[in-house]
């Protein structure tokens, strides 16, 4: 019989992220597909009532927490630590975890020193007759393999935004508190401070409802024989302050930058989208002055309804790659479209 555990790191404010939640919702449903009785739930970080409370409902067995102030921050020694302790007291055999930074860079390690196995990227897990599977992408997404192990204990760190968020009342929970003491040389790494560009400035935005996605058009004459790059910079600027879409782009797009070329300023190749670039999981995608070519298109496997605005009836998401495709100029229909978004 396998013993589930879940688990999760807290947030700066001691809440639990959606990708907790994911992970949580993942946890429960195998474990009623197994039969197994019930499943823990381990968390981590500098306090653990309050993200306890926040699933209490979820119909847990058990709630192991290792907290401190040595907790809050991601760490390696010390989560190792934090992790390992839990997982032995737990006796876990299954570990589902959402696969944060935090969790990427330690769960693998932990593994090793337990003697299991661990994977990554997992999108779907299933418990078919008692038999747990792995379901994961392979080649940028281009085949999908499904997996099995005999190796316990097997940690599983899930894409987050791959599966529905857990969804229920908060509550009091009584979590059994995890000791793990950490030499000195353990605390050698200390988080000083964290650089982020300011919210406004961050366009890359995963819980989004929208992908947002400029291609090379946008910087290409048009019919008046002219280049409009403020006015496409201001265009998409103003709707992804209005609407908080995030933010993709053709590789051609992001490329344009390292040539000298006047581009879109607050795109980097990390708003790339595609083959070379990212495959995100949005729920809907709307594509503006972009081809289509398939390195690109098939960044979009994931996003469950695609549109595109391009001049070109011909182009590549004309030939079934979008649900909806406008011919038509995305200049002119963005600006409406900012103008009907602002009136609302
Ligand atoms: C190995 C390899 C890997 C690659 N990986 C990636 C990848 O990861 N991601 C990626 O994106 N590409 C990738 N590419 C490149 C890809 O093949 C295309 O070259 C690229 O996606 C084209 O970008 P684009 O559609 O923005 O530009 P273009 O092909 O230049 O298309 C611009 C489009 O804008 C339209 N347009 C112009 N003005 C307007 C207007 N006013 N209104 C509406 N539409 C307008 C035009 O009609 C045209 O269709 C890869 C290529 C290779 C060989």
């Amino acid at each position: 019989m396998e013993n589930i555990l879940l688990l999760v790191h807290t947030e700066a404010d001691g809440s639990l992220a959606k990708s907790a939640l994911e992970s949580l919702q993942t946890a429960q449903t195998l474990a009623a597909a197994l039969g197994t009785a019930g499943f823990s739930v381990g968390i981590v970080g500098e306090t653990f009532q309050a993200a306890a409370n926040q699933i209490a409902s979820c119909g847990a067995v058990k709630f192991l927490g290792v907290e401190g102030v040595d907790f809050a921050q991601s760490r390696y020694a010390s989560d190792a630590a934090a992790v390992e302790a839990i997982c032995k007291i737990a006796q876990a055999t299954l570990v589902i975890a959402p696969a944060t930074s935090r969790w990427n860079r330690v769960l693998a390690g932990v593994a090793q020193r337990l003697n299991g196995r661990v994977e990554t990227h997992v999108t779907g897990l299933s418990g078919e007759n008692g038999v747990v599977s792995v379901s994961r992408w392979y080649y940028r997404q281009r085949m999908e393999a499904v997996l099995q192990r005999t190796q316990r204990p097997w940690f599983l760190l899930v894409d987050p935004g791959s599966q529905p968020a857990w969804q229920g009342e908060a509550g009091t929970a009584s979590v059994e508190a995890v000791a793990v003491s950490l030499p000195e040389s353990s605390k050698r790494t200390t988080v000083t401070g964290v650089r982020a560009p300011s919210a406004d400035a961050q366009t890359i935005r995963p819980d989004a409802d929208l992908l947002f996605v400029t291609g090379a058009g946008w910087t290409k004459k048009q019919a008046d024989g002219q280049t409009h790059v403020p006015e496409a910079e201001k265009l998409i600027y103003n709707f992804l302050k209005l609407t908080r879409a995030s933010l993709g782009s053709s590789k051609s797009l992001v490329d344009l930058g390292g040539e000298g070329q006047a581009v879109i300023s607050f795109l980097t190749h990390l708003n790339q989208i595609g083959q070379t670039g990212s495959t995100p999981r949005h729920p809907k995608g709307l594509s503006t002055c972009c081809h289509g070519e398939e390195p690109h298109a098939v960044g979009w496997r994931f996003i469950k309804e695609r549109r595109a605005i391009s001049l070109d009836a011909n182009c590549g998401w004309a030939r079934g790659k979008a649900d909806v495709l406008y011919v038509a100029d995305a200049f002119a229909v963005m600006a409406k479209v900012n103008e009907l978004v602002a009136a609302k």
